[in-house]
């Protein structure tokens, strides 16, 4: 546990997971920050041809390249489902699959639901230090809502289940009708899903090139 003294009260930082993932690093210096950045693109704020530069290097899934912070900084689970289902894109299209205006699309709707929850988000906070810091949040649309209907077009929302973590979409704005739960899936997680941050952060841009894509 961590615990910082300000003014106006303390913070207290625990983790109340099992996984064991938090780490708190104390730094001295902006050389010492740099050296812990993994490399991938802010893309708040980046161009198109930035982004592009970023992910098309790589053959990934959309899900693996968007959470992978070697690729892209400070997209987690949550709001990849949400960016995806913004762009209207399965998580399993693999990025050298994307058309100029696919690509295009999926960089606006990362800076539109990147910036919409940055706005929520202070606007909730007002100064204040928020009291509840969650990934699931009653006004997302596909993330955490399993079985309940797309804002979009009212389909059951659907998931896919790996390792420890969940990932939902919607089938009809995202996957042509199609379920994601099959044996070429789980082929497809062994080589190219995010299980862990730990595994990802380990195997960093070398990692699995992915087999084709089932949607
Ligand atoms: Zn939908």
């Amino acid at each position: 546990m961590g615990a910082f003294d300000f003014a106006k009260g303390t913070l207290l930082l625990t983790e109340a997971g099992k996984k064991r993932r938090a780490s708190l690093h104390l730094l001295a210096g902006r050389a010492a920050l740099a050296e812990m950045d993994p490399g991938g693109l802010e893309v708040l704020g980046s161009s198109l041809h930035e982004f592009v530069g970023a992910i098309a290097p790589t053959n990934h899934t959309l899900k693996r390249a968007l959470t992978d912070p070697h690729i892209l900084s400070g997209i987690g689970n949550a709001y990849s489902d949400e960016i995806l289902h913004r762009a209207r894109l399965s998580p399993f299209r693999q990025t050298a699959g994307l058309s100029p205006a696919e690509l295009e699309q999926l960089h606006e709707a990362i800076l539109a639901v990147l910036g919409e929850w940055t706005r929520k988000l202070a606007d909730e906070a007002r100064g204040d230090f928020p009291a509840k810091v969650t990934a699931f949040r009653p006004e997302m649309s596909v993330h955490g809502k399993y079985g309940q209907p797309c804002p979009v077009c009212g389909t059951a929302v659907q998931r896919i289940k790996y390792a420890e973590n969940e990932s939902n979409y919607c089938p009809r704005c995202q996957t042509e009708g199609r379920m994601l739960a099959d044996r070429s899936l789980s082929r497809l997680l062994k080589a190219d899903w995010p299980r862990t941050v730990d595994e990802l952060e380990a195997r960093g841009r070398t990692g699995g090139a992915g087999g084709s894509p089932p949607g």
